[in-house]
């Protein structure tokens, strides 16, 4: 099935909403950020932004949360939009098949992360972001991007997250200046990490974040913030590296492009039929949301939407 009536899919989502609460494993917030581990795992929202500009949700889905790495695909936008392929000089297209913030691979290929979206990468987008300037005038663009696309200015960081990750940040730190020794960041690894925890401390709720993501599932009334062609390319990310060493499993079950945060936020995009946006704090082995991940594969199985069918 394809098509799909929205009162059909509304009442799925508040019926999937009541199901998942009887999840008795919920996944463990991330526990590296003092501000994410403190969170309570047993919480679910879901938002499908549709074509005709309807946002259908079911559970906490006006709760603001930590988005973390799903903000990778807004700093990406910005940057194939001040640069384009230039970027793909100093970053790969490939999936890492490690873990989000491994270093293993960054030695072995001599400071050229494998994607944009494992931490290494992503620091190297950010710092094509920052560009010499200062880390709040990148961020003002991630943002603004960010509000534009999803039609509300009231979307914010949230300084104490960003604050906790910045006190425990060993690792990102460990990348910054293992990639600035191999002179693949071009600020100082400070300004480039400063901006990277800001920009993943941005809070959103699934409404939110699933009518940001419109951009992306090219709806005719999505603001013009991106070429078919760019949007294709980074949903294209979304499906091979979203999920870092789960993307696999993602596109298996799931068979659309997603893209995860430790939060427990996830994007997802249903090309020109949904964009949709599920967040559970809780995460799996891989450092994606446990519960999110099966509520998308619920309702993918629900509407049968999937890149991988007619
Ligand atoms: N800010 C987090 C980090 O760098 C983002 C990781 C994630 O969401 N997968 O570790």
């Amino acid at each position: 099935m394809t098509r799909v009536s929205p009162p059909d899919l509304q009442s799925f989502l508040t019926d999937l909403d009541m199901s998942v609460h009887a999840a008795n494993d919920w996944g463990t917030p991330a526990n590296y950020i003092p501000e994410l581990a403190c969170i309570a795992p047993d919480q679910f929202a879901i938002s499908v932004a549709l074509p005709d500009g309807q946002v259908l949700s079911a559970g906490c889905h006006d709760q603001p949360f930590s988005i973390q790495s799903v903000s990778k695909v807004f700093t990406l936008a910005c940057v194939l939009g001040r640069i384009g392929d230039e970027l793909w000089d100093r970053v790969g297209r490939e999936p890492s098949g490690t873990s989000f913030d491994s270093i293993v691979l960054l030695e072995r290929e001599q400071g050229r992360p494998r994607n944009p979206f494992i931490n290494a990468g992503a620091l190297v987008t950010t710092d094509a972001l920052l560009d010499g300037r200062m880390p709040a005038d990148a961020l003002a663009e991630v943002l603004g991007f960010i509000r534009t696309a999803a039609g509300d200015t009231n979307i914010h960081i949230d300084g104490d997250v960003a604050t906790s990750e910045k006190v425990t940040g060993h690792r990102n730190t460990a990348l910054a200046y293992y990639l600035a020794s191999h002179k693949n960041l071009h600020n100082p690894p400070n300004s480039t990490l400063e901006t990277y925890f800001h920009q993943c401390a941005i809070a959103m709720n699934t409404d939110q974040l699933a009518r940001a993501g419109t951009v992306l599932a090219r709806f005719q009334n999505a603001p013009r913030l991106l070429s078919s062609e760019r949007a294709r390319r980074i949903n294209a990310l979304m499906m091979t590296c979203g999920h870092y060493d789960g993307s696999g499993d993602f596109a298996f079950r799931v068979g659309l492009p997603g893209k995860s945060g430790v939060g427990g936020g996830i994007l997802i995009i249903a090309p020109g039929k949904a964009s949709i946006a599920v967040w559970s704090p809780g995460l799996n082995n891989y450092g994606n949301s446990k519960v999110g991940t099966e509520a998308a594969h619920r309702l993918a199985q629900f509407t049968g939407w999937s890149v991988f069918a007619g």
